[in-house]
């Protein structure tokens, strides 16, 4: 376990939600917003889920006594979206009352496609009792395009990210190809018609793309990055004027997590079974 808490570490701030705030004042400190996540998913327990949104509440006061540069972004399934969309929609009002009081902002992840559904229809209900919230939208399944032109129409705000689930065809895109393809269609249509959005990508092909298309149609857009991935892109895009913000998880819960940023990247299993058999 050793070895891989210490591989882990690299994009997991830490277990406690001290770790979490300080790499947020990190981040703050180098010029770039922060959103802090607290792992953990697929929660059945209601006392998990109680858990999970009273330490949401307990950040956000730390947020604020410390004044930092930083937002929420929560996961449906954490939150109760495995209990019914009433459960999510519960946690998502409590959170969002808080956020509210002291003039935040509160992002909503987005996870595999049978929660997509139910997930856009809490965005929704969130949405109506509050402007400053936002959802991550994925490039990956097709409808999504479809998706942001609705949520436009109502003022939507999104962060565009690929995928971070597997999702094979009729409701997933073909190949990484077609993702990126597709990333580049509703970077289009965000640019058409949306005017506040986050692009959630280490790709340098997508965030410039968003760059070349905000100098004909000038939109507040940010790019937001992962904890521990490109740290010197990060400086140059915020050193080039954009805002970037850091996406900091932090947790006891981060084998899921960790485990999808390995397969994002096989280089990386590489390097961690090398530093197990070199101990
Ligand atoms: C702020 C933020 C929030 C996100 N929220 C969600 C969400 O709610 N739901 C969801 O499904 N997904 C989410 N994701 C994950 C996302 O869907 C992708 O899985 C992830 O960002 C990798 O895709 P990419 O756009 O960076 O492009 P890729 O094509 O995967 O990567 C582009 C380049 O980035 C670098 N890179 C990418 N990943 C790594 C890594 N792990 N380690 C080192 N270098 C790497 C490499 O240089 C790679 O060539 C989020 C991502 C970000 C940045």
């Amino acid at each position: 376990m050793g070895i891989l808490n210490r591989f882990a570490s690299q994009w997991v701030a830490g277990e406690a939600m001290g770790d979490g705030l300080r790499r947020a004042e990190e981040a703050n400190r180098r010029g770039l917003g922060a959103i802090l996540n607290l792992l953990g998913e697929h929660h059945k327990d209601p006392t998990e889920i109680d858990a999970a949104v009273q330490e949401y509440l307990e950040l956000l006061d730390a947020i604020r006594a410390r004044n930092l540069d930083a937002s929420l972004s929560i996961k449906p399934t954490q939150c109760g979206l495995m209990l019914g969309e009433e459960v999510y929609w519960r946690s998502t009002e409590t959170i969002l009352d808080r956020v509210r009081s002291m003039g935040g902002f509160l992002w909503m992840d987005m996870e595999g496609s049978r929660f997509t559904d139910a997930t856009l229809a809490v965005y929704r209900r969130a949405l109506a009792v509050y402007p400053e919230v936002g959802v991550a939208v994925q490039a990956n399944l097709r409808r999504t395009e479809a998706d942001v032109a609705s949520l436009l129409e109502i003022g939507g705000i999104v962060r565009l990210v690929k995928g971070a689930y597997r999702e094979p065809p009729p409701v997933g895109t073909a190949n990484r190809h077609e993702t990126d393809a597709n990333y580049r269609k509703i970077l289009d249509l965000l640019f058409e018609r949306g005017d506040r959005f986050a692009v959630g990508s280490h790709d340098s092909a997508m965030i410039e793309y968003a760059i070349e298309k905000n100098r004909t149609r000038p939109r507040r857009f940010e790019i937001q990055m992962l904890l521990g991935v490109r740290d010197p892109l990060k400086t140059d895009l915020s050193r080039r004027g954009h805002r970037v913000v850091e996406f900091i998880p932090y947790g006891p819960n981060w084998l899921p997590y960790f485990t999808r940023r390995l397969r994002e990247r096989p280089r990386n299993i590489l390097t961690m079974v090398r530093s197990f058999v070199s101990g």
